[in-house]
C-alpha cells in the first residue's frame, strides 16, 4: 500500500476520531448541563426541606411546651379531684346518717362509718358484701326489729323491693328502738346509692303529737258531750215554756196578753233553735251525728220548706222564686230531716241577708247529681270571707252584718251535713249584689224508687201573661214539661188576634183584668206569683203538681181514678174510752201534757216514774203509754223492759209505748227502740205530734178520742 493511501486512510481515521470526540464532548456537555440542573434542583429542595425541618422543629418545641403545660394541668386537676374526693368522703363520713353505694351486681362498693356502725363491728360487713348478705346479717344478727315477722318473709319483701324499678322509701326499726328511713336511688351505671336516715326523733315527736292530738280530741269530745248534755238539760225546761205558751194561745186572751204570749212563744222557739244548733254542732264534734237515710219525696220537701219560709219573704217584701226540675227522682234515699235542715238554713240565710230584691231556689238533676242553688240579691260576701263563713262561729264581722242575729253555726253544720251525705257546698258572691250558695248531693234514687213523676202531655197552646221575667221563665218551663207551647206576654195589651190559645195563665202581677171578648172560649188560670196568699188561682210558689191539677181539670183527659174508702158505719153505742198512761217526772211537763190532751175523750193517768208506770200498766191495762226516758227510781227503758216481760208472761198483746224524750243524741233512738219502746217523739212536746200518735195508735174497737172526728 502506498503512502498516500495510507496517509488518506490515517486522515480519514483521524477525522473519524475527531468527529467521535466532538460528539462525545457534546454528549458530555449535555450530561453536565443536566447534572448541573439536577444539582440545582436538589439544592433548592434541600433548602425547602431545611426550612420545613426548621418549622417542624419549632412546632415540636412549641408542642413540647404545651405538653408540659397539659401535664402540669393534669396534675393539678388530679390533685383537685383527690381533694374533692377526700372532702366528699370526709363529708360523707361526718354525716350522722348512713351512706352506701352498691354496684350493678349489688356488691357493696363503699359505705360510711354510720352505715357500717349499725352492724356493730361485724367483720363480714365490708366492701364486696352482697345486698342479700347484708339482709341476712340484719336478720340473723338481730339488728333489725322484725316486729313478729318471719325473717325469711322480711328478706323476701326487701329483695323484691330492691329488684323493683321504683325503690319506694321505707322505714325499719332497729333492735335498740332506732327508726331508720331507707332512701335508695338507682344510678345510671346500675349503681344503687343508699341513704339510711335516722328518723327516731321525728317518729317519737310524731308519736307524741299523735298522743297529744288524741288527748285533745278526747277532751274536745268530752266537752262536746258535756255541751250536748247541757243543751239537753236546757231543752227540758224550754219544753215547758214553749208548751205552756202554746197552750196559753188556746185560752181567751186580750190583745195585750196575746202579745206577751206571742213574745214568750217566739223567744222560746228562737232560743230552742239556738240550743238545737249547739246540740247539732256538739254532736258533729263528738262524732255522734249519724244520718238516717230513708226514701222520701224530695221535690215535695223542697216545696214544703219554701211554702213554710214564704211568710218571711213577704214580711220583707222580697220576691220569692222556686223552680224544681221535674226530673228530680220520685223518691230520694236520704235523711229527710237533715235535708230539710240544710235547705231551711240556706234559704233562711238568703232571706235574712237580703234587704230587698229576690230570693230564688232551684233544684235540678244534672247527670248523677242533684244541684241546689239558693240565690239572693242581698248584701253579698267579700271574696276573702267566702271560705271563712263555713267555719264554726264564723260570721262576716262587719257593721252591716251585725244588725243580723245568728250564732255563726248554721253554715258549719250545713257543710258538715252535706259532706256526710257525700255532697259539697260552695258560694259565689259579690258584695252589694248578692250571693248564690250551691250544694250538690249524689242522685241517690231509693231502691225500687219511682222514676221522676210521669207528666201527662197536653196538646194545647197557652199564653202566659207575666211581666216578671224570672217567674215567666219558671211558668213556661213547667208548661213545656206538659208539652204545652206557650207564648209569653207582659200584659194583656200585647195580646193580638194572631195569638192562638186554649188556655191563658195570668199571674197576679199582670194587674190588669183580661179583655172580655177574646176569652169567651179560653180558660183563664190565675197564677199567684207574688208572695201574698190568695184564695183564687194556683198558690205561690207554683208547683208542677198544682199545674197538673188545674190542667187535669181543664183538658179533655180521663180523670185519675182515686180509690174511695167505704165509710165504716158500725159505731157501737157504748165503746169504752182510750186508756193512756203517761210517765213523766217533771211537773211542768206533766201539766203541759195534761193540757195538751185536755180536749180528748180519753182516760189519762199520769205517773211520776218508771216504777209507777209498771204498776199502772198492771192496774189499768192501758191501750197506749207515753214514757219519758230519764226518770228517777226507774227510767223509761227499764220500765218498758219490765212491761214487755209481764206481757210475755201473761201472753198479752203488745201495748204500744211511745218514748217522749229530750234525748236526741244519735244512737238514743236506736237504744230506746232496742229497749222495747215502739215509737219515738222528741221534746219539746208538740200538741199536733202527740195527737197524731194517739190518732194512729187508737185501736178500732174503742171510742174515738177526738170527739169531732167521730164517724
Ligand atoms: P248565722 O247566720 O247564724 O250568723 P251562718 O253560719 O248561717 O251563721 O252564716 C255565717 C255567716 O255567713 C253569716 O253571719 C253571714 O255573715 C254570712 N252569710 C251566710 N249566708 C249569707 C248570705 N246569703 N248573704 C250574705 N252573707 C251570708
Amino acid at each position: 500500500m502506498d503512502i498516500v493511501k495510507k496517509l488518506a486512510q490515517e486522515r480519514r481515521a483521524r477525522l473519524a476520531a475527531e468527529r467521535l470526540l466532538q460528539q462525545k464532548q457534546t454528549e458530555l456537555f449535555a450530561a453536565n448541563k443536566k447534572l448541573g440542573a439536577h444539582a440545582r434542583a436538589l439544592s433548592d429542595d434541600l433548602v425547602d426541606k431545611q426550612a420545613e425541618v426548621q418549622q417542624v422543629r419549632s412546632e415540636a418545641q412549641a408542642l413540647a411546651g404545651e405538653n408540659t403545660r397539659v401535664k402540669q394541668n393534669l396534675a393539678v386537676a388530679e390533685f383537685q379531684v383527690q381533694v374533692a374526693e377526700r372532702r366528699l368522703w370526709n363529708s360523707i363520713q361526718t354525716v350522722e346518717d348512713g351512706f352506701a353505694v352498691f354496684d350493678q351486681n349489688s356488691k357493696l362498693v363503699l359505705a360510711n362509718n354510720a352505715y357500717i356502725a349499725a352492724f356493730d363491728g361485724l367483720e363480714e360487713m365490708c366492701e364486696g358484701i352482697s345486698y342479700p348478705d347484708v339482709l341476712r346479717l340484719l336478720t340473723d344478727e338481730g339488728i333489725i326489729d322484725l316486729e313478729g315477722r318471719a325473717p325469711a318473709d322480711w328478706r323476701e319483701d326487701m329483695l323484691d323491693r330492691w329488684q323493683s324499678n321504683a325503690l319506694e322509701p321505707m322505714v325499719v326499726k332497729l333492735w335498740n328502738g332506732m327508726y331508720i328511713k331507707a332512701i335508695d336511688r338507682r344510678g345510671s351505671e346500675g349503681d344503687t346509692v343508699c341513704l339510711a336516715l335516722d328518723i327516731t326523733d321525728t317518729i317519737r315527736y310524731e308519736a307524741r303529737l299523735e298522743r297529744e292530738r288524741l288527748k285533745a280530741e278526747s277532751a274536745n269530745r268530752a266537752k262536746s258531750a258535756f255541751l250536748a248534755n247541757m243543751t239537753h238539760e236546757l231543752r227540758t225546761p224550754m219544753n215547758g215554756v214553749v208548751g205552756m205558751a202554746e197552750l196559753l194561745g188556746d185560752t181567751d186572751l186580750n190583745d195585750e196578753q196575746m202579745l206577751y204570749r206571742d213574745t214568750i212563744h217566739n223567744s222560746a222557739t228562737a232560743l230552742l233553735s239556738i240550743i238545737n244548733d249547739v246540740l247539732d254542732f256538739s254532736k258533729i264534734e263528738a262524732e255522734r251525728l249519724v244520718l238516717r237515710p230513708d226514701p222520701f219525696d224530695i221535690a215535695g220537701s223542697i216545696q214544703e220548706i219554701s211554702t213554710l219560709l214564704l211568710p218571711s219573704t213577704t214580711e220583707k217584701s222580697l220576691k220569692f222564686y222556686l223552680y224544681i226540675d221535674p226530673n228530680l227522682p220520685g223518691t230520694y234515699h236520704g235523711d229527710s230531716g237533715r235535708f230539710r235542715q240544710i235547705l231551711t238554713n240556706l234559704i233562711g240565710n238568703a232571706i235574712k241577708f237580703c234587704p230587698s230584691g229576690h230570693v230564688m231556689v232551684s233544684a235540678t238533676a244534672v247527670d248523677e247529681e242533684l244541684v241546689f242553688d239558693i240565690t239572693d240579691t242581698g248584701i253579698g260576701i267579700e271574696k276573702s270571707m267566702c271560705k271563712h263563713i263555713f267555719g264554726e262561729f264564723n260570721q262576716v264581722e262587719d257593721e252591716r252584718n251585725r244588725q243580723f242575729e245568728g250564732t255563726g253555726l248554721g253554715l258549719a253544720i250545713t257543710k258538715k251535713l252535706i259532706e256526710q251525705m257525700g255532697g259539697s257546698i260552695s258560694v259565689e258572691s259579690v258584695v252589694g249584689e248578692g250571693s248564690c250558695f250551691t250544694f250538690r248531693l249524689p242522685n241517690r234514687r231509693s231502691a225500687g224508687s219511682t222514676p221522676p213523676k210521669e207528666v201527662p202531655q197536653y196538646n194545647i197552646k197557652a199564653i202566659v201573661i207575666e211581666p216578671d221575667e224570672i217567674s215567666a221563665r219558671v211558668i213556661t218551663n213547667y208548661l213545656g214539661h206538659f208539652g204545652i207551647q206557650s207564648t209569653l206576654l207582659k200584659t194583656w195589651d200585647e195580646l193580638t188576634d194572631e195569638h192562638q190559645f186554649e188556655v191563658a195563665f195570668m199571674s197576679d202581677a199582670s194587674q190588669m183584668a183580661p179583655p172580655k171578648g177574646r176569652l169567651s172560649e179560653a180558660h183563664v188560670v190565675q197564677i199567684i206569683t207574688s208572695n201574698r196568699s190568695s184564695m183564687v188561682g194556683i198558690s205561690h210558689p207554683l208547683s208542677l203538681g198544682d199545674l197538673n191539677h188545674v190542667l187535669a181539670n181543664y183538658a179533655p183527659l180521663p180523670a185519675p181514678i182515686v180509690p174511695v174508702e167505704e165509710p165504716v158505719d158500725d159505731t157501737p153505742e157504748d165503746l169504752r174510752k182510750l186508756r193512756i198512761v203517761a210517765a213523766e217526772d217533771n211537773k211542768t211537763n206533766q201539766l203541759v201534757l195534761r193540757k195538751m190532751l185536755k180536749t180528748l175523750d180519753i182516760d189519762l193517768t199520769i205517773v211520776n216514774n218508771g216504777q209507777e208506770a209498771v204498776q199502772a200498766f198492771q192496774d189499768i191495762s192501758p191501750d197506749l203509754m207515753f214514757m219519758d226516758i230519764s226518770m228517777p227510781i226507774m227510767d223509761g227503758k227499764e220500765a218498758t223492759g219490765q212491761i214487755r216481760a209481764l206481757e210475755a208472761e201473761a201472753e198479752r198483746d203488745r201495748t204500744p209505748i211511745v218514748a217522749l224524750t229530750a234525748h236526741s243524741m244519735e244512737g238514743d233512738k236506736d237504744a230506746i227502740l232496742a229497749a222495747g219502746l215502739d215509737h219515738y217523739l222528741t221534746k219539746p212536746l208538740r200538741k199536733a205530734a202527740i195527737h197524731d200518735k194517739i190518732r194512729e195508735l187508737t185501736p178500732q174497737d174503742i171510742c174515738r178520742p177526738f170527739p169531732d172526728e167521730s164517724p
